[in-house]
């Protein structure tokens, strides 16, 4: 017998099992009641579909669809469709699931739920992604509807998309149905604010947890992993109130510079460049994970699900992490995290604006009429900022970290609903 290499530490989670991880836990902190816990563990519905798809040259491509609902108990299910190659039913599964926390964490009266197609939209022409987007429309024409279940932009679907959607759904009623869906161009119905909402929120919410620290925006430094939609809008609005962004990434690598990157540059320099930041000047190019390992204030994962794992979090020297993605922390780093003293604005807190300006949006398209973007962020800041303190509160009170305090807020309003409305 020789020396036997010890065997690599693996991250064995999905994100459900990260999800439900916490779940467990802010349960019990809770007292919550097995009947209770027992309801809200699984999802209520989940439906999986195959949409055959005319490829532009003429052939046939068969795509697998999902849509699951997490939970109706506080109104009509919400979260958007992912079209993306690791869409699976575990990973949307999750993140249904975190919709349900996510709305009840801000104390709107949604449900949660999640879509996603397996396909590599960055490969399909707008054609094919039209149909595909029709076709998986078609096949969830039970399950969608204003007061029912209601889609928005997620990885991989924007604007464009939910216009096809809400067109596609509508011509099966007979009449236009903008509040079916949310994320819309402004033209059908968009809200002003709604594009840069996720981001906003989670410079809100970097702020509020800045302040708790006592860390000057003005001397803050801060990294942001991911420069989509959510990223490049935090990035954009935190350097706007003084922070320097030192490094951003996609999936072209990441970027450094020490004196603070020109953020409005970035964006549009990516704009001019195929939505990529490959070749951005005036930064040196180092790779995601020392990205990661950045000594810097803020560290903002705005990119997918478990970038932060315990092969990295020793690596981790942020003071604080705010969460832009959905799951970008598995639950086994969580333990680690801790231990170091990181404070951590969970995800169903930090990137909840989106849906809070989704909210804002089917309210506007049921009144048909249009709130200025003055009120849109007036009244998403206040949202965001009063959950922030509510979930803060309930960190001190139960003696937990931010992540299970927003659970234990949203774990709570739901069962407490489902006690009010009661089963069969
Ligand atoms: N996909 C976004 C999220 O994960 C937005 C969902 C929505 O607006 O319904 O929060």
């Amino acid at each position: 017998m020789g020396y036997k290499e010890p065997a690599p530490i693996v991250d064995h989670e999905n994100p459900f099992e990260s999800m439900m991880s916490r779940f467990k836990i802010a349960s019990e902190a809770l007292g919550l009641d097995d009947e209770v816990y027992n309801v809200l563990k699984s999802p209520a519905k989940q439906v999986t579909v195959s949409l055959p798809v005319t490829m532009d040259d003429g052939s046939i491509r068969v795509f697998e669809g999902h849509r699951v609902i997490h939970s109706t108990i506080l109104g009509p299910s919400k979260g958007g469709v992912r079209f993306d190659p690791g869409v699976n039913i575990n990973e949307v599964k999750a993140l249904a699931a975190w919709m349900t926390w996510k709305c009840a964490v801000v104390d709107i009266p949604y449900g949660g739920a999640k879509g996603g197609v397996c396909c590599n939209p960055r490969e399909m022409s707008s054609g094919e992604r039209e149909r595909l987007t029709r076709a998986y429309t078609q096949s969830m024409i039970e399950i969608f509807g204003p007061d029912r279940d209601i889609p928005a932009p997620d990885m991989g679907t924007g604007p464009r998309e939910m216009a096809w959607m809400m067109d596609a759904y509508s011509r099966t009623q007979g009449m236009t149905v903008n509040s079916v869906v949310t994320g819309k161009p402004l033209v059908l119905g968009g809200s002003l604010g709604r594009t840069e909402a996720t981001g906003r929120g989670v410079m809100v919410s970097a702020l509020a947890a800045m302040g708790k620290l006592k860390i000057n925006p003005y001397k803050a430094t801060g990294a942001v992993q991911g420069f989509g939609n959510v990223g490049s809008y935090a990035a954009l609005l935190l350097e706007e109130r003084g922070m320097k962004i030192v490094a951003i990434s996609d999936i072209s690598g990441a970027y450094y510079n020490k004196e603070g990157i020109d953020i409005q540059k970035a964006i549009t320099y990516r704009e001019n460049n195929n939505g990529s930041l490959e070749g951005l000047e005036g930064a040196e190019k180092i790779n995601g994970d020392e990205l990661l390992a950045m000594e810097v204030d803020v560290l903002i994962p705005a990119a997918m699900e478990d970038v932060i794992t315990i092969k990295n979090v020793a690596d981790i020297k942020a003071r604080l992490i705010v969460e832009g993605a959905n799951g970008p922390t598995s639950a086994k780093a969580d333990k680690i995290i801790n231990e170091k003293g990181i404070i951590v604005v969970p995800d169903i807190l930090a990137n909840a604006g989106g849906v809070t300006v989704s909210y804002f949006e089917w309210v506007q398209n049921r009144l048909g009429y249009k709130w200025t973007a003055e009120r849109v962020n007036r009244r998403s800041d206040r949202i965001m900022k009063d959950a922030f303190e509510t979930v803060y509160k309930t960190s001190i009170e139960y003696s937990v970290p931010m992540r299970i305090a927003a659970y234990i807020v949203a774990i709570d309003k739901v069962a407490k609903t489902y006690k009010y409305r009661g089963g069969y």
